[in-house]
C-alpha cells in the first residue's frame, strides 16, 4: 500500500509518525491530512534514508523549502552539483531537486540521492530530452527509471497539453512558456501532433507512481489512486495578484499542497531574484502556499554556484519563516523563535543572538569583522538604545514614586 492508502485505512505509517514528531503534531491528525491529500510526505519505497526525519508538506505544517541543483549542457560537473546539494541541506533546505540536463544524468541523480537524506525530486522528462527520446515511450521510460532509482517526488507537466496550448495560442503571453519541461512537452506535441503522453496516459503514470509510492503533481485522480499529489504554480506574479492566485489554486485543487517558485514580484532585478522571489514567497505563504522553491541570485543569468545556492536557500528559508509567523497551526512555534531572538537582543546577549540566527556563521562574521569588541555594537556604540533604556529602567524610570 502507498502511504496515502495506509493513511486512508487509518494507519499511521512510520513516515507520518516521524513527520508529526518533527512538527509537534498528533500523528493521527497528520494521517488524516495525508489521507485527505492536504499534506504530502514525499518518499520512494526504493530509497532508504536511515535516521532521516520525514518531511511533511501542506496544511498545519511549517512552510518547506526546496532547492534546485543540477548540471547544464554548458557546465556538467556531478561533483559540483553534489556539493551544492549538500550545501543546500546544510543551509536548511527541506528538499532538493536534481534538474540536471548535462553530462551523465543518471550518475548525477544517483550521487545526489546518496549524498543527501532529504527528499529528492526530479523532472524525468529532461532525461528523455537529453537522450533524444521525446517519444511517448521515452517519457515513461524516464519516469520509471527515476522511480527505480529511488527519487521521492517528480514534476510531470501534465497541464501542458493540446487544450492548454490552444488556449495559450488564443491568448498569447509575451514569453509564451518559460518552463523547460513545458517547452519540451510543446516540442513533442508540435512534432508528433499527439497529446502530452503524461496527460494522455495518465492512468499509466499513476500506476508507476503508485508502484514506487512517488508523489506527483496530480490531484483528484491521483488521490483516488492512492498517489500523493502536489500542485506547482506560477513563478512570476505581481504582488497584488498573489493572494488571489494562491487561493484560487488551493480552491480548485481541494487544498492540495501548493509548490511555488517565488513567485517573483518583479522582472527587473536580475542578480537580486532571490530577493524578489522571497518577497512573493512571503505573500504566497501567508495566502496558503506550502512549499517554496529557492531562487538564487543567478536566476535568469547563469547556472548557480555553490555560494548562490547557499544564499538562495537562506533567503527562501527567511521567506518561509516570515510566512510561518502568520500560518495557522505553526504560528506559535514560529513566533517562539522570534521571541528567543528578541530576548537575546534585549540582553545584549551576543551568543544567544548567534544561536537564534537563521545563519549563525554569517551573524557572527559580521559582528566580528572589524575586530571592535564591545558589549554593544558599532552602530550606536555608547549611545546603544538597548543599553541606555535598560539602565534607565534599572534606575526606576517609569515607576510610580
Ligand atoms: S548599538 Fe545600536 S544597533 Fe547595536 S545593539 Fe545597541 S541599539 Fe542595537
Amino acid at each position: 500500500m502507498t502511504l496515502m492508502q495506509e493513511a486512508k485505512c487509518g494507519r499511521v505509517a512510520p513516515e507520518i509518525e516521524s513527520a508529526a514528531r518533527r512538527e509537534g503534531l498528533e500523528p493521527e491528525k497528520l494521517a488524516r491530512l495525508v489521507a485527505a491529500g492536504r499534506v504530502v510526505i514525499p518518499r520512494n519505497i526504493r530509497r532508504e534514508r536511515p535516521g532521516a526525519m520525514a518531511t511533511g508538506i501542506g496544511e498545519m505544517l511549517t512552510t518547506k523549502v526546496n532547492v534546485n541543483v543540477g548540471t547544464s549542457q554548458s557546465l556538467d560537473s556531478p561533483e559540483n552539483e553534489v556539493e551544492k546539494a549538500r550545501a543546500a541541506v546544510a543551509a536548511g533546505a527541506d528538499a532538493v531537486m536534481d534538474l540536471s540536463t548535462g553530462g551523465d544524468l543518471d550518475l548525477v541523480r544517483c550521487q545526489i540521492l546518496r549524498a543527501v537524506s532529504v527528499p529528492v525530486g526530479t523532472v524525468p522528462l529532461y532525461n528523455a530530452a537529453v537522450a533524444k527520446d521525446l517519444s511517448s515511450q521515452g517519457f515513461f521510460n524516464a519516469l520509471e527509471k527515476h522511480a527505480k532509482d529511488g527519487v521521492d517526488f517528480v514534476t510531470v507537466h501534465v497541464g501542458v497539453n493540446k487544450n492548454s496550448l490552444e488556449r495559450l495560442a488564443n491568448d498569447p503571453r509575451i514569453m509564451g512558456v518559460v518552463s523547460r519541461g513545458g517547452s519540451l512537452t510543446m516540442k513533442y506535441i508540435s512534432e508528433t501532433g499527439e497529446d502530452n503522453p503524461y496527460y494522455k496516459e495518465y492512468d499509466y503514470l499513476l500506476a508507476i507512481a503508485r508502484e514506487y509510492d512517488l508523489a506527483g503533481e496530480l490531484v483528484k485522480r491521483a488521490r483516488e489512486a492512492g498517489v500523493q499529489a502536489m500542485v506547482e504554480g506560477p513563478g512570476h506574479v505581481p504582488a497584488d495578484e498573489i493572494e488571489t492566485s494562491v487561493k484560487a489554486m488551493k480552491h480548485l485543487t481541494d487544498g492540495a499542497p501548493l509548490y511555488l517558485l517565488g513567485p517573483l514580484v518583479t522582472d527587473i532585478a536580475p542578480g537580486y531574484d532571490h530577493i524578489t522571489a522571497a518577497m512573493g514567497g512571503v505573500i504566497a505563504g501567508m495566502a496558503g502556499a506550502d512549499f517554496l522553491c529557492a531562487t538564487t541570485p543567478s536566476e535568469h543569468l547563469d547556472l548557480p554556484t555553490k555560494d548562490d545556492v547557499i544564499e538562495g536557500t537562506y533567503v527562501t528559508r527567511i521567506a518561509a519563516h516570515a510566512a510561518d509567523l502568520t500560518r495557522p497551526g505553526v504560528r506559535d512555534r514560529a513566533r517562539a523563535w522570534d521571541l528567543q531572538m528578541a530576548k537575546a537582543r534585549a540582553d545584549l546577549d551576543w551568543q544567544g543572538q548567534f544561536q537564534s540566527a537563521i545563519n549563525p556563521d554569517r551573524a557572527r562574521q559580521i559582528r566580528h569583522r572589524r575586530g571592535v569588541e564591545t558589549d554593544t555594537c558599532t552602530m550606536c556604540s555608547e549611545l546603544c538604545a538597548i543599553r541606555l533604556a535598560k539602565e534607565a529602567m534599572e534606575k526606576g524610570v517609569g515607576q510610580k514614586r
